[in-house]
C-alpha cells in the first residue's frame, strides 16, 4: 500500500512536474524532497530540519516502499532522494541503481550517511538534528540546478550551431566570414569551391589573400567588401562586373554583398561576405544584349546598332567640321543564288559578304545587315564625298571578281546608294531615307537599263569598281565599246523610219554592259565628250555604210549628254564629224533629255539655235519626267518629242492614268512637234498610242536594240519587202 504524505510545511504550491529540475531557476523553486523511510521518525526529523533552519522552500514527501519511491520518482521532478536502509531493498545495491537511473539529476544520499538511525516501523527519539541539513542540501542541489542549466544552454547553443552550419554546407551561395583584422575565420564548401582554398587551409589567413576580386574588363582591384562593411557598419554590395580569381588563377564573375558582425557590446567585430557565382546569367544577359543589336546570322551590327552609330557620327561630324556617308548595298542577283543552291549556300553568301564589305572598310565604320540582302555601310568622319566615292568603288571592285562559297565561284553583283551628311539630310532618318531611294535607283540602272536622268545622275559610276575608270580608257584604247540600234517605227505605215543609236561596252570579263552600269563613270573619267564623239562618228559611219550598200538608210537618233552639249565645240566637232562621214546633217535628229536643257534653259535656247542651224533636227527625251514648264517648253527649238517609256509601262494599271500619257501626247501635238513613244512593249500599249496618232514609237514589241550586222540584216529584209510591195 502507498503512503504518501505531503509535508505540512511545504509553504509553497510551486511544483517542477514534468520538467528537469535543473531545468528550472535556481531560486524560485521549491527543492523537493524525497524520503524514502518506514520510519516516522526519520521523516519528522529531515522535516523538522528543513522547515525549521531556514528551510523555507523545501517540499518533503515521504514514502515507505521502494516501488512507491520509483513511481514518484518517475515525475522526474525531485530533487533530493534520502533513502533509509529500513526501506524493503532499501540497501540493496541494485534498488540504488535502480533510484539513480529513474531520476540521474535527483540527489542520491543514504540516509544513514547522514546521520540518521534506520530504526525501522518504531519511531526513535534519538534521530539528529537536521537543521544543518538545509543550507547543505540547499548548496548542492542548486549548484545542481546552476550546472544542469549551463548544461541545458550549451545543449541549446550546440544545437543551434549545428543547425546553422548544415544550413550554411547547404546553400547555394558561398559565405566567408572575417575577424575584425579581415582574417578569415570561416568559409563554407561553397565558398571553398569558388575560392580553391579548403576552409583548413583559408582560416587565419588574410581575405585578400583567399577572396581575390578585380573588376571585370579593366582587370583593376575591387574594393574590399568585408572592409567596407565594417567600415560603413552597414550592408555593403560588391562593385558591378566583379570577377573572383581562384587559387588556381580560373576567373568566374561574381556577384555579392557583406556584412557587419557585431559582438554582444554591439561592437562591429568582423564581416560576413555572401557571394554566388554569376558567369553564366551574366554570360546570358551579354549574349541577349549582343543579339538585341546585331544580326544573328553574319554577326554584324543590325539595324538598331546602326541607328545609334549613325546618331554618334553626326554628332562627331558636327564638332569636327567633318562629313559622315552612308551607303547602301544591295545584292543584285542574291534571290537567284538562294533559288539555286539553297538556304544553306544563300546564308554563307551573305557571310562571306559581309566578311568581304568588312574588310573594305576603317575599323571605326561599321557595316550592319538592315535585312535580307540590303547592308548599310556607316562612314563615319569623312573629309569629302570622294573618300564615300572611293569606298564604294573598292567595294565594287572587290566583288567584280567571284566569291567562293562552298566549292562555287559566285559572282555577286552590287547596287549601291550613297547619302552624304550633311549634303542629303540632316537627320539618321533622312539620310537613310536618300541612300535607300538612291540604291533603288542604282539597282534600276543596273537592271533595265532604262531610268531617269536623276536615276542616273544618283547611281551614276555605282556599278563599278575605281580600277574601272581605269578599265574604261583602256576599253576605249581597245576599241571595246559598240553600238545597238533600236528601230522607230512610223505609227501610221508601220516603217523602220529611224535607229536610236544606243552604245555599249563589251568588258573582256563582265561581258555586255549597258550605259547605266558605265556612263557615270565615263563622266568621272573625263570620257564623256570623246565617248560621245565617238558614238557619233560611229553610228553616221554606219547610216553612210548601210546607204553604201544601197540598204534603206533610216534617220539616225543619237543620245547626247550634258557635257557633250554644253562643250564649247560640240557643233563645230558635229559639224567636222557630218563633214567626214558624208551623212546628211537632216538624217541626224539628236536627243536631250529635259534635264539636260534645263541646266541653263537661256544657254541651251542658243546652243539648239546654233545646233538646228547646221540642219539637224533635235528631241526631248525622256520628255514627262524632267523639269520643264509649258513656258519653256515652247522656247526650245526642237522637232521631236519622245514621250518617256514609263508614261506607255503603266496605261494598263492603276498606278498610272492612260490620261496622263494622252496629255503628253497632247502637248507635242499642240506644240506642232512629232511625238515618239518610247519603250512600247505590249500590243495594247501599240494600240492606245496609236489610237492617241502618236507618229512614231520605240520599244521592245517593235524591235530590240540590235548589234550593227543584225540591224544591217533586218534593214536589208524591211527594204527587200518594201520593194516586194512597191513592185
Ligand atoms: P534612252 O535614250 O531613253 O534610251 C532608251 C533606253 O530604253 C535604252 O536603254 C533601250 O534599250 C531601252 N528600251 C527600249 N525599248 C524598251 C522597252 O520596250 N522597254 C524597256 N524597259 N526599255 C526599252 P539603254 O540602251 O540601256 O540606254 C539607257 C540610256 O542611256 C538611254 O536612254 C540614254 O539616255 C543613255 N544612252 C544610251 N546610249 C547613249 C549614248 O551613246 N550617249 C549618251 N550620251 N547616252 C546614251
Ligand atoms: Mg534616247
Amino acid at each position: 500500500m502507498t503512503r504518501t504524505r505531503l509535508s505540512a510545511d511545504t509553504n509553497t504550491q510551486t511544483s517542477t512536474h514534468g520538467q528537469p529540475p535543473g531545468a528550472v531557476a535556481a531560486s524560485s523553486t521549491p527543492i523537493s524532497v524525497l524520503l524514502v523511510a518506514t520510519d516516522s521518525a526519520s521523516y519528522a526529523s529531515v522535516r523538522d530540519g528543513l522547515a525549521g533552519h531556514g528551510g523555507e522552500g523545501f517540499r518533503v514527501e515521504w514514502v515507505t516502499t521502494l516501488a512507491d519511491a520509483l513511481n514518484r520518482l518517475n515525475r522526474r521532478d525531485v530533487d533530493v532522494v534520502l533513502l533509509s536502509a529500513t526501506t524493503p531493498g532499501g540497501d540493496d545495491r541494485e534498488a540504488f541503481d535502480l533510484i539513480r537511473r529513474t531520476t540521474p539529476d535527483a540527489l542520491l544520499l543514504p540516509l544513514n550517511a547522514l546521520g540518521f538511525q534506520d530504526t525501522g516501523p518504531s519511531p526513535s527519539s534519538e534521530q539528529p538534528d537536521a537543521s544543518w541539513l538545509a543550507d547543505t542540501l540547499r548548496y548542492v542541489v542548486q549548484r545542481k540546478r546552476v550546472e544542469a542549466g549551463l548544461r541545458a544552454s550549451e545543449d541549446a547553443l550546440f544545437e543551434r550551431l549545428k543547425h546553422a552550419e548544415v544550413t550554411l554546407a547547404s546553400i547555394g551561395d558561398a559565405v566567408l566570414v572575417t575577424d575584425f583584422n579581415s582574417l578569415v575565420t570561416y568559409l563554407n564548401p561553397v565558398a571553398e569551391a569558388m575560392t580553391g582554398w579548403p576552409a583548413e587551409e583559408a582560416v587565419g589567413r588574410p581575405l585578400g589573400e583567399i577572396f581575390h576580386i578585380t573588376i571585370g574588363g579593366t582587370g583593376a582591384k575591387a574594393v574590399d567588401p568585408a572592409q567596407r562593411a565594417m567600415l560603413e557598419d552597414c550592408t555593403v554590395g560588391l562593385e558591378a562586373d566583379c570577377v573572383l580569381r581562384r587559387r588556381d588563377g580560373t576567373e568566374s564573375g561574381i556577384e555579392d554583398s557583406a556584412a557587419p558582425l557585431h559582438d554582444r557590446h554591439g561592437r562591429v567585430s568582423g564581416a560576413v561576405i555572401v557571394f554566388r557565382d554569376v558567369s553564366q546569367s551574366r554570360k546570358v544577359t551579354r549574349r541577349m544584349a549582343y543579339l538585341a543589336r546585331h544580326d544573328a546570322l553574319t554577326g554584324l551590327p543590325n539595324r538598331a546598332l546602326l541607328k545609334e552609330r549613325l546618331g554618334q557620327s553626326i554628332r562627331l561630324a558636327d564638332r569636327h567640321g567633318k562629313q559622315a556617308a552612308l551607303l547602301y548595298v544591295d545584292l543584285d542577283n542574291f534571290k537567284d543564288i538562294n533559288d539555286a543552291l539553297g538556304h544553306v549556300v544563300g546564308d554563307q553568301v551573305l557571310k562571306a559578304v559581309a566578311g568581304h564589305l568588312t574588310r573594305c572598310v576603317r575599323a571605326s565604320d561599321t557595316v550592319c545587315r538592315h535585312g535580307g540582302d540590303e547592308f548599310v555601310i556607316l562612314l563615319s568622319e569623312i573629309a569629302t564625298p570622294a573618300d564615300a566615292e572611293q569606298v564604294t568603288n573598292k567595294l565594287l571592285n572587290t566583288f567584280a571578281s567571284p566569291i567562293e562559297v562552298n566549292g562555287h565561284a559566285l559572282q555577286v553583283g552590287l547596287s549601291i546608294g550613297v547619302s552624304i551628311y550633311p549634303d542629303h539630310g540632316d537627320s539618321a532618318d533622312a539620310l537613310t531615307e536618300h541612300a535607300d531611294q538612291a540604291m533603288y535607283r542604282a539597282r534600276a540602272i543596273s537592271r533595265n537599263g532604262n531610268d531617269t536622268a536623276l536615276g542616273q545622275r544618283q547611281a551614276s559610276g555605282r556599278p563599278l569598281a575605281e580600277s574601272a575608270r581605269g578599265d574604261l580608257h583602256r576599253a576605249f584604247d581597245n576599241r571595246e565599246f559598240l553600238l545597238h540600234y533600236q528601230p522607230q517605227i512610223d505609227v501610221p505605215s508601220g516603217q523602220i523610219i529611224g535607229v536610236e543609236a544606243l552604245v555599249r561596252w563589251l568588258h573582256p570579263v563582265r561581258g555586255l554592259m549597258y550605259p547605266g552600269q558605265f556612263m557615270g563613270l565615263a563622266e568621272q573619267a573625263g570620257l564623256s565628250v570623246p565617248l560621245g564623239r565617238w558614238v557619233i562618228r560611229e553610228a553616221c559611219q554606219q547610216i553612210t555604210t548601210w546607204k553604201a550598200s544601197s540598204l534603206w538608210a533610216p534617220l539616225l537618233a543619237v543620245n547626247i549628254s550634258a557635257l557633250e552639249f554644253s562643250h564649247t565645240r560640240f557643233a563645230t566637232e558635229l559639224e567636222a564629224i557630218l563633214r567626214e562621214t558624208g551623212l546628211d546633217a537632216g538624217e541626224l535628229e539628236l536627243e536631250l533629255t529635259e534635264g539636260v536643257l534645263m541646266l541653263d534653259a537661256d544657254a541651251s535656247v542658243t546652243r539648239l539655235n546654233e545646233l538646228r542651224d547646221l540642219g539637224v533636227t533635235l528631241a526631248i527625251d525622256n520628255f514627262g519626267t524632267g523639269p520643264s514648264s509649258l513656258n519653256q517648253l515652247q522656247r526650245f527649238p526642237v522637232h521631236t518629242l519622245k514621250v518617256d517609256g514609263s508614261f506607255v509601262h503603266d496605261i494598263n494599271t492603276a498606278r498610272n492614268d492612260p490620261a496622263i500619257l494622252r496629255s503628253l501626247i497632247g502637248i507635242g501635238k499642240s506644240l506642232k512637234h512629232r511625238v515618239v513613244a518610247e519603250g512600247v512593249e505590249t500590243v495594247q500599249q501599240y494600240g492606245f498610242i496609236k489610237a492617241q496618232h502618236c507618229d512614231a514609237a520605240q520599244g521592245f514589241q517593235l524591235g530590240y536594240p540590235l548589234g550593227a550586222e543584225d540591224c544591217t540584216l533586218l534593214l536589208a529584209i524591211r527594204g527587200h519587202l518594201l520593194r516586194c510591195r512597191e513592185s
